[in-house]
């Protein structure tokens, strides 16, 4: 598409991504990136110089937003600091993009400010490219110091994390987090199985509230049902996690919904073993990720005891009945990859997130609104997340409906941002050199 022509995409099933049925043969008409025309051929005001795009057999969803990802740190089977660069970011950016995720947000692991310059560059324009997703992060999280050893933090980033053990502490690095302008103030309660120092409620009460004062949202990761509570009347605006076993309770989720907290899904992160190691043969998989990246993952997941498997497979049945507590209670559900860590892939593990979510239990027009509309809403991204009237045409074509079955949200066809096709060959190339240098 050229600068100021218009497109007309007809033909396809169109999911606009806010929770209606799709209607058949929907056609959008696109100019200048933006969507200005959508419905019947014949009730739209069509250029005669438009250029046509033929999707007939195809359905098409509005591209993915996923706000919680770790950005740098994977490179083949590995998750570690010495991975993290400017250039190892770009390479995951392309990687979503790819897959059709065209936002993230990367929560509490930056060094050197390295995500929060092309986050500033991306949205400056001095660095304009289609083939990178949108960046935002909220810069360094904050969790309790340990006393002797790492803090309780992300494990493969304690050293980027900032420490707080009193309020004060907490508050003063709200305020020089948000020097940088930061998208969001993270901070970690969780004790590590016993292993760490849990941040109290006096310091994350001082972080949320000094965060609201300087106009940021909040997002807690918290595993344990008290934590969730505290965290929440204190005025969270959102947990990074679903609560583990016993999941959450009637007045958890009566302290959200009055709130207005969302909740983070994070589910596929807990099932790398959970129902065996065939996912990492997907050939949507394949793509991007080689044979050897997917063996280690194979071995780690069989050399797990059958007591280690099937505790973690327990405490995923607890998420996926929890995830539908979470939504049947009217709580605002978003999808969370955690991209990024261990066996999460960029731009596959979003897909694998909307099937877990489908498969617990969520009908799949709800989850796909979980992981459009509703995400590009809690970053305050009003152009995107739907495709309607004055957004962005941002989407993915696909070859089968994922409303038939959740898996054909991976039967990617195309991906256009901005109205513009995605050279996905190209893309595909580039990651399957990698695996050779
Ligand atoms: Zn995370």
């Amino acid at each position: 598409m050229t600068k100021n022509s218009s497109t007309l995409f007809f033909g396809a099933n169109v999911i606009v991504g806010d929770g209606s049925d799709p209607v058949e043969g929907t056609a959008l008409l696109v100019k200048n990136g933006l969507i200005v025309g959508s419905g019947s051929v014949s009730n739209l005001a069509v250029p005669d110089d438009v250029e046509r795009v033929d999707l007939t057999g195809s359905t098409i969803m509005p591209t993915i937003v996923n706000p919680h990802i770790h950005a740098g740190y994977l490179k083949g089977a590995s998750t570690e600091a010495v991975n993290f660069s400017r250039e190892n970011i770009l390479d995951h950016l392309r990687r979503f993009v790819y897959y059709g995720v065209s936002v993230v947000q990367s929560l509490g692991t930056d060094r050197d400010d390295i995500e929060l310059t092309i986050r500033n560059e991306q949205r400056s324009g001095a660095l304009n490219d289609p083939e990178l997703a949108l960046l935002f992060s909220a810069s360094r999280g904050i969790a309790a110091p340990t006393p002797g050893q790492e803090n309780g933090g992300a494990f493969f980033a304690p050293d980027a994390i900032l420490e707080a053990a009193t309020p004060e502490q907490g508050r003063e690095h709200v305020r020089l987090l948000v020097e940088k302008n930061p998208d969001v103030i993270k901070f970690w309660v969780d004790d590590r199985n016993g292993t760490k120092v849990k941040m109290t409620p006096d310091v994350y009460a001082a972080i949320i509230d000094e965060a609201h004062l300087l106009g940021k949202k909040v997002i807690a990761h918290i595993y344990e049902l008290d934590d969730a509570k505290g965290v929440v009347r204190a005025g969270v605006d959102g947990t990074a996690h679903m609560v583990r076993a016993p999941g959450p309770d009637e007045e958890l989720l009566a302290l959200m919904t009055a709130n207005d907290s969302f909740v983070f899904t994070s589910m596929s992160i807990q099932k790398m073993m959970v129902d065996g190691d065939g996912w990492l043969d997907d050939a949507a998989l394949a793509e991007t990720v080689d044979a050897a990246t997917r063996q280690s993952f194979k071995a780690m997941i069989g050399q797990a005891s059958p007591e280690i498997a099937t505790m973690m497979t327990s405490g995923y049945r607890v998420l996926e009945a929890g995830l539908l507590q979470y939504h049947n209670a009217g709580v605002r559900v978003l999808l969370s990859g955690d991209t990024g860590v261990i066996s999460q892939f960029p731009g596959f593990a979003e897909h694998r997130e909307l099937e877990a979510m489908v498969l617990a239990g969520m009908p799949a027009a709800d989850a796909i609104v979980s992981a459009t509309l509703l995400p590009a809403q809690m970053l305050g991204l009003d152009d995107r997340g739907s495709l309607e009237v004055g957004k962005r045409a941002d989407f993915i074509v696909l070859e089968a409906n994922p409303l038939d079955d959740i898996s054909n949200t991976k039967r990617i066809a195309d991906v256009y941002i901005a109205g513009s096709k995605i050279d996905r060959g190209a893309l595909r190339a580039g990651f399957q050199e990698e695996h050779h240098v």
